[in-house]
């Protein structure tokens, strides 16, 4: 039946029957807030590209967690700024690393709430990078007098990370985190994940498997929240190609196979395409984090009054569960979870 029998608009008419014929409803029991651990003691340092967001010492965490989950938010994801980096990031397996001592406490303290911890090791590195770095002189030397950097060619190891990352994985569920998350995009990781976890008697222990995760420009503001910008070069040669989706789609299956428990895009808003497309191609539970970036220019642009802040930031969430993620990982979380 076409117009002038059909008429959409019919059920536009009032909120309340919008309310009943709407398709996806958004709950705080959706979302996963992001939390930056720093050492030292009644610390809460805003980050400057994203506004209300905050690198935080444990006892401020912990207070930062029962706000959270006050709010009916199940879940928040550590990560760390550790006191020192090196070369081989030991802050981010040691016992008392930084997201260890925050997971401890917070799970003394608010023991219903979900910890994860992110797994990866840019945080913890000297160089930034999220693996093991090997230098290799090219021997291209244009001459001893001249000195070119251009000689000196950098290649993020694969296989050799995989023992930090298995190593820091343990620690931190040892550490009491309930969900493993690895985020650096190497080969194999997941499993090297698994297996470590099991042979420690972890066997309980789920891996949330940042599964496709993109090299985007929308990261920008988190190397500032979380102090981990590459001091050379940049990610693109282990995080995704941001075209590719039958790739994308590989990456998730071979993690699904390797044993991750559940999946993860990111970033969400420019990568919708891929959600929807996980969600009909996996039955695993589908996460999709909304990066800094997504997050810093929806502020950036409340702030100059060009946009309703509020309402921009309930349509990119219900964007992100349309297109078929149950989690969103968000630094909304609590103020979205404030006004449902
Ligand atoms: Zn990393």
């Amino acid at each position: 039946m076409a117009f002038p029998v059909t008429r959409l608009r019919r059920l536009r008419r009032t909120e309340a029957l919008r309310s009943m014929v709407r398709e996806t409803r958004l709950t705080p029991g959706a979302f996963i807030y992001p939390l930056f651990v720093c050492p030292g003691e009644g610390v809460r340092k805003e980050v400057r590209s994203m506004p209300g967001v905050f690198n935080l010492s444990v006892d401020e965490a912990v207070k930062e967690a029962r706000e959270t989950h006050s709010l009916g938010v199940p879940s928040v994801i550590l990560f760390g700024l550790p006191e020192k980096k090196d070369e081989v990031a030991t802050g981010a397996w040691a016992e008392d690393g930084i997201v260890q001592q925050a997971a401890r406490a917070i799970k003394r303290e608010v023991p219903d709430l979900v910890v994860m911890g992110d797994v990866c090791l840019c945080e913890y590195m000297s160089h930034g990078h999220c693996g093991i770095v090997k230098a290799t002189n090219t021997g291209q030397s244009l001459g001893a007098a001249v000195a070119s950097p251009a000689a000196t060619e950098y290649e993020i190891e694969n296989d050799s990370s995989l023992e930090i990352l298995a190593r820091t994985a343990v620690s931190l569920a040892r550490a009491g985190v309930d969900i493993i998350a690895p985020s650096d995009m190497m080969d194999g990781r997941v499993a090297a994940i698994r297996k470590a976890l099991d042979e420690a008697e972890l066997t309980n222990t789920p891996i949330l498997s940042y599964a496709a995760k993109f090299a985007s420009g929308f990261y920008g503001p988190f190397r500032e929240a979380a102090d981990s910008a590459p001091a050379f070069g940049d990610r693109r040669s282990y995080q995704m190609d941001g075209a590719n989706i039958r790739e994308a789609m590989r990456e998730i299956a071979l993690d699904v196979e390797e044993g991750a428990d559940m999946i993860m895009v990111k970033p969400a808003m420019p990568y919708l395409d891929v959600i929807a497309a996980a969600r009909d191609r996996f039955d695993s539970p589908l996460a999709a984090y909304q990066v800094s970036g997504e997050y810093a220019m929806i502020e950036a642009a409340a702030r100059n009054n060009w946009i309703d802040r509020d309402r921009v930031m309930m349509e990119s969430l219900v964007s992100i569960r349309r297109a078929g993620a149950s989690m969103i990982l968000t630094y909304y979380a609590k103020a979205a979870a404030r006004k449902l």
